[in-house]
């Protein structure tokens, strides 16, 4: 017998014999043995006295807390795997965000106000609305790529007179070849008509200024009706934008169906435009008349408020488009001083083309029993554009942009993140005698009007902007968006290439990456391009993706970027930082102050 086979008897006879186990083997062992314990559940139901099981699990006769304390003790508790690991850190960093945002007054969270019921309209749908199922309403909702969520929602209608405007506006609508409501319309607007508040999310050009005007204009008009307003008296309801141009805009629209309204016998209703750069002594006669609805961008509004020019003693209506940038432009506290002037309930309605979860967070104490209304993903691109990515090294640029320029007919959007490239490419395309206009934060009131004005007016060819003139603004008719840069955020990118494909026309963007470009933004840029069915080409599509790798999927829920979890966001992080950075300079960060950009 060998000396091996003799170790082996004697091994095997000996009863009291311990294998050697390595002490990570034994913990790994231990560890699974444990898990395995708690993750079954036993099916047979124990009797009222039964004895107690040593295992670990439920003991009626301890409590939970005990329980937990003791096999903490113990190392009972396996430990948690990198997933849950991960998914923990991310609602963590989501609770810490949502309580950071809550949109409410101090006075009103002061007192404890809490508005339990929506308000209170004289409008409802029609009878024979009012009659259907809310399966036959889903089918509508179905049709047009709907999605409600909330309690108690509110019919879709899919033309405008069902909606029961007055004949003047349905006049207007026709004159302007608005003809049917667009999916945001359909049901964004019998939501606002009936009181709710609401969350309206919607791609750009599906016509969401609509949507939160027209109810504005009906609650004006009701209003006016059943008592005119004096001096001294109103707003009614106020639009809430995070641009001039776009408040602009807003205003002007307003104001064209007042006067469609008085020119056909209606009382006259007075708008107030109430932004940065203007002299507001101009509007002075509307000021002492009695103001129906305001148009805003959140500092010169509040210095009004300061002020005591207008009270929103009686203001029952509160828009905020484009409610995502309000907060990224660090107007969130300007909107938490706004709130507390309101001396009662009023109907809130946040309206934006990217929503990503900080903003539905933000909203949770403002809105009462809000309804979500959803046309297409959240921070999803406008499918009517046909999105190009090339690759363009840094000095190629400039050149291969008048190249690009060729590919549509004007008018031409270039987007370009900072001011001095701006300029730069401005001057540029004037040395190649294109008809080209600039817009940034650092031009005069003058010039952007007058930028603004003549591109709109197809006297220019070619307007060049940072992305001020991406948030909102309407322009008919661009063919050609063109992203001289990509921007940082991919938010930046939706509201950029939206400005083109509008109203149900398709239009083309074409977008310059190069390796100055994050890895982060070009996975988000891939993971879009793919959601919109769009061409993905080889340097994007050879990237490697973890979230492809680990299985991950529904992206970021702060920006809404596809290609990044929460906890590696690029723009949570920044927000950090200038929080730090606001912080260590004794400010308080986020504070948006009196600019309007
Ligand atoms: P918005 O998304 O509100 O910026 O609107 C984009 C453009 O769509 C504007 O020029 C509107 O005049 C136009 N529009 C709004 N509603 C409709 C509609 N129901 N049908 C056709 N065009 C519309």
């Amino acid at each position: 017998m060998s000396e091996s086979n003799h170790n082996a008897d004697f091994y095997n006879d000996n009863d009291d014999y311990v294998p050697y186990v390595p002490i990570k083997q034994r913990r790994l062992e231990k560890l699974h043995k444990y898990a395995k314990q708690r993750r079954v559940v036993d099916p047979t139901p124990k009797e009222e006295n039964e004895e107690e099981s040593t295992a670990p699990g439920t003991r009626t006769n301890v409590s939970l807390l005990d329980q937990a304390v003791e096999n903490r003790k113990n190392n009972l508790i396996p430990e948690k795997t990198e997933e849950e690991k991960r998914l923990e850190e991310e609602k963590r960093i989501e609770e810490a965000q949502a309580r950071h945002k809550a949109l409410v007054s101090v006075q009103e969270a002061a007192a404890g106000v809490h508005y339990t019921e929506p308000m209170k309209t004289s409008w409802q749908p029609p009878r024979f609305v009012r009659e259907q199922s809310e399966a036959e309403h889903e089918i509508v909702r179905k049709k047009y790529h709907i999605i409600v969520e909330g309690e108690n929602p509110v019919p879709p209608l899919n033309n405008f007179r069902d909606m029961k405007f007055p004949q003047p506006i349905l006049d207007y609508l026709k004159e302007k070849k608005i003809m049917k409501p667009t999916p945001i319309q359909t049901q964004g607007l019998p939501v606002a008509l009936s009181g709710r508040d609401m969350i309206g999310i919607a791609f750009t050009g599906s016509g969401k200024t609509l949507a939160f005007s027209l109810p504005l204009l009906m609650l004006a008009l009701e209003a006016e009706v059943r008592l005119p307003l004096t001096r001294g008296e109103g707003p009614v309801g106020m639009i809430i934008c995070p641009s001039r141009e776009l408040a602009r805009q807003t205003y002007e629209n307003l104001c064209q169906m007042a006067e469609c309204l008085e020119k056909d016998g209606f009382p006259p209703l007075r708008a107030l435009l109430c932004i940065g750069g203007i002299d507001m002594r101009e509007q002075g006669d509307v000021l002492t008349r009695g103001i129906h609805m305001v148009v805003a961008t959140p500092g010169r509004l509040m210095d009004m408020l300061t002020k005591k020019k207008f009270n929103l003693d009686i203001c029952k209506y509160l828009c905020m488009d484009e409610a995502d940038r309000m907060i990224d432009m660090g107007f969130e506290e300007d909107v938490r001083n706004i709130m507390s002037y309101f001396k009662s309930q009023r109907q809130t309605l946040l309206f934006s083309a990217t929503m990503p979860k900080k903003i539905q967070d933000f909203a949770l104490s403002a809105l009462v029993k809000p309804l979500v209304v959803n046309v297409g993903r959240a921070g999803a691109a406008n499918l009517d554009v046909i999105q190009e990515v090339e690759y363009v090294k840094q000095e190629a640029k400039m050149v291969y942009l008048l190249e690009c320029l060729q590919k549509t007919p004007p008018p031409v959007l270039v987007f370009a993140e900072n001011k001095n490239d701006v300029d730069d490419i401005h001057e540029y395309l004037l040395l190649k005698g294109v008809e080209a206009v600039a817009i940034h934060g650092g031009k005069s009131q003058d010039e952007r009007e007058f930028a603004i004005r003549s591109f709109k007016t197809f006297k220019k060819d070619v307007l060049v902007a940072t992305d001020v003139a991406s948030k909102g603004l309407d322009f008919a008719e661009i063919q050609h968006v063109i992203n001289y840069d990509m921007p940082k955020e991919i938010e930046d990118y939706v509201h950029r290439i939206g400005r083109t494909g509008r109203s149900g026309k398709t239009g083309i963007a074409t977008t310059f990456i190069n390796q100055h470009c994050s890895e982060q933004i070009r996975l988000d840029l891939k993971h879009l391009l793919r959601e919109a069915k769009q061409r993905v080409p080889p340097f994007l599509a050879a990237m490697e993706d973890p979230s492809e790798k680990y299985g991950l999927s529904g992206g970021c829920t702060f920006c809404g970027g596809l290609g990044h979890r929460i906890n590696e966001c690029p723009k949570l992080e920044q927000q950090r930082r200038q929080q730090m950075s606001g912080i260590m300079s004794g400010r308080n960060a986020g504070g948006g102050g009196g600019n309007d950009f």
